[in-house]
């Protein structure tokens, strides 16, 4: 068989697929439509500001690690990274802020000091958690998706009851303390789902928050793409940028003939397609879909987000590189996100201010300051909209940090629904992929393989194993691998 595949899409999971595809002797071609490589994790460099459009949190390291050793390399190879401390800090008031250390016994004293006797509950909460982590790494989150049976072992069984109850009701159950609660339940948040309709299980998500700490490549994010894109074109992979693909062509024995891109055909006989799972499938005539709109309309999918780059011509104080605002009610905006779609009432919000820890973000005494609102995907999206929103959140993290940052912006861009949508073709503009619930888990989420068309693959955060950087990279791996066992 002709070894030659073509990739559609430059994300972490494309470009991670690139790489194994090419180390295994693969000609490959990576298809972008967008003029820079990356997919959500791409630059904005303005003024002397450096912004990441997507990704911030660098969590899960061991698998950074474990990708770039696939290639006999080190994530030090290509970009350095540094562990945050604190990692982060939660506001729930004025005034009133909570940071967590990069150390484990500091974050028990905190626990102790919020509420006596917290300590002993969270540390066997980080003991299953930890133990969760493990067995995700090894037994779980590298398997294809194909059959229940690929995760079924003596490990996997002893945990089944934490699939049937939900991180909320375990995290609820012996701490009491709000601002406790609402720390333990946001690691979840990165799988795009509530904590109450997020299996218990994945409290490994706490293990990679508390036991293996938030790390910053310096520079930003993009460093770690700019380190993948160097590693896959030392394979042999080749780049094409402005290569929108528009149609994916198929013979009438099903198999894979072609792709249409800006308006011409290129052969293929092979298609890895990194982009949006659902976007991908319009590329087919209707009958080789292989899940309706109606399949696609009932999944959860993670948040949209509404996001401001804004770069400032002061430092900010009492904020650290990422700061969470939990001073509203999480039950009410995650309602708004989830069960009655529409714009928040008084939403959580997130910023970073990478320059706090990183001079190589901003110009000397400026801050590059990022800005993020979850919302539900597919809401109506305006500038009017968008600019309400943000006198919103600058308004009240003026009120909660004590200080004055409106007069002080230089520029603001900003990223919404209709951005999602247009930039990365993603379905109803969601920011990060289908959620990990119980029943979009593992081989109940949209599969690897197309059933309906020969040698047509997908990876990414719509398939296995989910949401994030580390699962992208995940997802590259386990498409890379299936396709190398399919076509020898
Ligand atoms: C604002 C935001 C914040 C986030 N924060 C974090 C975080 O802090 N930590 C973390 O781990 N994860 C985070 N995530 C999630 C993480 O960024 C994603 O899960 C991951 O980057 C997705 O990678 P991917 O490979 O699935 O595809 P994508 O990054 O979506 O890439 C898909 C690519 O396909 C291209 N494409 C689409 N259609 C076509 C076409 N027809 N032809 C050619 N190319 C096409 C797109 O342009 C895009 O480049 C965040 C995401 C966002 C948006």
């Amino acid at each position: 068989m002709d070894k030659s595949v073509h990739i559609i899409g430059s994300g972490f999971s494309a470009l991670a697929a690139s790489c194994y595809l090419a180390k295994q002797g693969y000609k490959v071609q990576v298809l972008e439509k967008n003029d820079t490589l990356g997919g959500r994790a791409r630059q904005y460099k303005k003024d002397g500001f450096t912004f990441d459009l997507g990704p911030s949190w660098y969590w899960m390291p061991d698998v950074f690690e474990s990708f770039f050793a696939d290639f006999n390399k080190k994530p030090s190879d290509y970009y350095t990274l540094d562990k945050l401390s604190p990692g982060y800090e939660v506001y729930f008031g004025k005034n009133d802020s909570i940071t967590i250390s990069d150390r484990l016994e500091e974050i028990y004293e905190l626990f102790e000091k919020e509420e006596k006797g917290s300590s002993k509950h969270l540390k066997s909460f980080l003991d299953s958690a930890k133990a969760n982590y493990d067995t995700a790494i090894k037994d779980l989150v590298y398997k294809p998706g194909v059959s229940p049976l690929e995760l079924v072992n003596s490990t996997t069984i002893a945990r089944v009851s934490q699939f049937f109850s939900t991180i909320k009701q375990q995290v609820r159950k012996n701490i009491k303390n709000q601002k406790l609660i609402q720390i333990l339940e946001f690691p979840v948040l990165f799988l795009g789902a509530k904590p109450s309709n997020t299996p218990a299980f994945y409290n490994f998500m706490n293990y990679a928050d508390f036991g293996l700490g938030t790390w910053h490549p310096r520079g930003g994010m993009f460093k770690v793409i700019e380190g993948m894109v160097t590693l896959a074109k030392s394979l042999g992979v080749h780049f094409t940028v402005n290569a929108n693909v528009e149609k994916i062509l198929v013979d009438e024995s099903k198999n894979v003939k072609g792709l249409i891109v800006n308006g011409e055909q290129i052969d293929t006989k092979l298609v890895l397609s990194g982009a949006d799972y659902h976007h991908t499938e319009t590329l087919l005539d209707s009958n080789l879909k292989q899940y309706s709109e109606s399949y696609w309309s009932k999944k959860t999918f993670a948040p949209s987000s509404l996001l401001f780059y804004v770069g400032f011509d002061k430092k900010i104080k009492n904020a650290s590189h990422h700061t969470l605002f939990f001073d509203s009610d999480f039950d009410a905006h995650a309602v708004e996100i989830y069960d009655d779609p529409k714009w928040p009432t008084n939403p959580l919000f997130y910023a970073n201010f990478t320059s706090i820890t990183d001079k190589t973000s901003a110009p000397e005494g400026k801050e590059a300051g990022f800005f993020l609102i979850p919302i539900a995907p597919g809401i109506e999206d305006t500038e009017a909209l968008r600019e309400e929103y943000f006198n919103k959140i600058i308004d009240r993290f003026e009120a909660l940090t004590a200080q004055n940052i409106k007069d002080s912006v230089l520029f603001k861009r900003s990223f919404c629904v209709k951005d999602f949508e247009k930039e990365y073709n993603s379905y109803k503009g969601n920011a990060y992929g289908m959620a990990n619930t119980l029943l979009q888990t593992a081989f109940l989420r949209p599969k690897i393989k197309s059933s309906k068309v020969n040698n047509l693959y997908f990876t990414g955060q719509l398939t296995v194993p989910g949401p994030g950087v580390p699962p992208a990279l995940i997802s590259g791996k386990i498409a890379s691998d299936l396709i190398i066992k399919n076509h020898k």
